[in-house]
C-alpha cells in the first residue's frame, strides 16, 4: 500500500549519513545541548534569513514560549486562522489570553486579511479584550499574506507571530517562510516539511534581547549568567542533540534537493488534475513547501466517494481539517456559529489531501490521479 508521506523512503535515501550522525552523538554522549544543537540553530537561521534561531521541544512550545516572552496573558486577544491545527490557538488559551478566530481565504486556505481587520475592529469596539498578537498560519506549506497582515498589524499596534509549523521552505518572492512578522515558529514533527525522528521545534527572531529571553524561558527561566539562578518561571523545552544531528542531515537534503522534488510532485499533480477538480492555487510570487496537496471537492458526498475510491485502489488520503477551531468542543463556551465562518465551514466538508512527499515518483502521481479522476466520472 502506498504511503501518505513516505518517511521510510527518505530514510533509505539518507541512511548512511543519518546513521553516522546518530553514532557521532552517542560517541560524544552530550545528549542535551550538544554541539549539533548549536550548529543546527545557526544553519536554520541562515536558511530562513533570520538573525537568531532558538530550538525547543516542539512547535506547540515554540508558540507558547513567544507569547510568554511578550507577556501575553489575561485580557489580551490573539487572532488566528479558524482553519488550522489546534496549537495555533491553544498557545493563547494556555497563557490566559483569548484566541479570536478569523475566517480564511478560499483560494489559499490562509487567514483572510479583510476578515482579520474586521475582527480587530470588533474586539476594539467591544472593549473587553486588548488586541495584542496576530498568529497567521502558513497552512499546507503556503505562506500567509504577510504584506497585508503586517500593514494591519502596524495600523492597530499588534505583533505578528508566524506559525510556520507546516511552512518551512515556502517563500514570498525571495523572502523565506519563518522570516515574517516579529517572530516565527516551526515544528520538526516527523511529517512536517522538515521533520525529525520524534518531536522538535524552533523559534526565529531578529531581536537580540528577545533571543536571550527565549533561551532563558526554554531552560526553566535560568539567568544567562548563572545556571542555578532563576529570574523568571520558564519551561523545560529542549531539542535533543540526537534530533538536532538527524535534522542537520535532513536540512541538507531538504535545501539541496527535497524541496525542489516536492515542488515537482505538485506540478505533476496539478498538470494532471487542473480543470477537472479544484487544485491548490498559488498567488504570484509565492512558493509552497507542500506540507499537503489539498483539493477542494464539490461537497461532503463527493469527497466521501473520492476518498473511498482511492482507498479501494490502496491510496491513502486525509481530511485536514474536519473541524474549524470555532467548532472545537474546547471553545464551545464562545458560542460561535458556522455562519460566522462560512469559508472554513465549507472547507471542512470539501477538502481532501493527497499523498505528498519528495520521494513520490511520476508513475505513482499518475496512478493517484487516474484513480481520482475515474471516481469522478
Ligand atoms: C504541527 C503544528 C503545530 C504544532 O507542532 P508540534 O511540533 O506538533 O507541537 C502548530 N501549528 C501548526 C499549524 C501545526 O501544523
Amino acid at each position: 500500500m502506498m504511503q501518505f508521506r513516505d518517511l521510510n523512503a527518505q530514510y533509505m535515501h539518507l541512511k548512511a549519513k543519518i546513521d553516522a550522525r546518530i553514532q557521532e552523538v552517542i560517541q560524544d554522549s552530550n545528549f542535551i545541548f550538544g554541539a549539533h544543537v548549536v550548529d543546527l540553530e545557526q544553519k536554520l537561521a541562515n536558511y530562513v534569513g533570520r538573525k537568531y534561531c532558538i530550538s525547543c521541544a516542539n512547535g506547540t512550545d515554540a508558540l507558547q514560549l513567544v507569547l510568554m516572552a511578550w507577556g501575553v496573558g489575561a485580557e489580551d486577544a490573539v487572532f488566528t486562522s479558524d482553519f488550522t491545527f489546534i496549537a495555533s490557538a491553544g498557545c493563547a488559551s494556555i497563557v490566559g489570553a483569548t484566541p479570536v478566530f478569523v475566517d480564511i481565504d478560499p483560494e489559499t486556505f490562509n487567514i483572510d486579511p479583510d476578515a482579520l481587520e474586521k475582527a480587530i475592529v470588533r474586539v476594539l469596539a467591544e472593549g473587553k479584550l486588548k488586541p495584542k498578537v496576530i498568529i497567521p498560519v502558513d497552512l499546507f506549506g503556503l505562506p500567509a499574506d504577510y504584506p497585508r497582515i503586517e500593514r494591519i498589524a502596524q495600523k492597530y499596534g499588534l505583533r505578528v507571530l508566524e506559525d510556520s509549523a507546516q511552512g518551512l521552505g515556502g517563500a514570498i518572492d525571495s523572502k523565506q517562510a519563518c522570516s515574517f512578522g516579529d517572530a516565527a515558529t516551526t515544528s520538526f514533527f516527523p511529517s512536517k516539511p522538515l521533520g525529525c525522528y520524534g518531536d522538535g521545534g524552533a523559534i526565529f527572531v531578529d531581536d537580540e534581547a528577545l533571543d536571550a529571553q527565549l533561551r532563558s524561558l526554554r531552560a526553566q527561566g535560568r539567568s544567562p549568567h548563572d545556571k542555578y539562578d532563576n529570574c523568571i518561571v520558564g519551561m523545560n523545552s529542549r531539542l535533543d542533540t540526537l534530533q538536532a544531528a538527524i535534522l542537520l542531515e535532513k536540512l541538507y537534503a531538504f535545501s539541496s534537493f527535497e524541496l525542489d522534488a516536492v515542488i515537482q510532485v505538485a506540478e505533476w499533480y496539478t498538470s494532471l488534475l487542473q480543470g477537472k477538480v479544484k487544485t491548490p492555487s498559488m498567488p504570484r510570487g509565492y512558493r509552497s513547501s507542500w506540507a499537503q496537496y489539498t483539493l477542494v471537492l464539490e461537497d461532503a458526498a463527493q469527497r466521501e466517494l473520492v476518498k473511498r475510491a482511492l482507498a479501494n485502489d490502496g491510496i491513502p488520503s486525509m481530511v485536514y481539517y474536519p473541524r474549524g477551531l470555532h467548532q472545537q468542543n474546547v471553545f464551545r463556551m464562545m458560542n460561535l456559529s458556522d455562519a460566522q465562518f462560512p469559508v472554513t465551514t465549507r472547507m471542512t466538508r470539501c477538502v481532501l489531501s493527497l499523498p505528498m512527499h519528495p520521494y513520490l515518483r511520476q508513475d505513482e502521481v499518475q496512478n493517484v490521479s487516474t484513480s481520482l479522476l475515474r471516481s469522478l466520472s
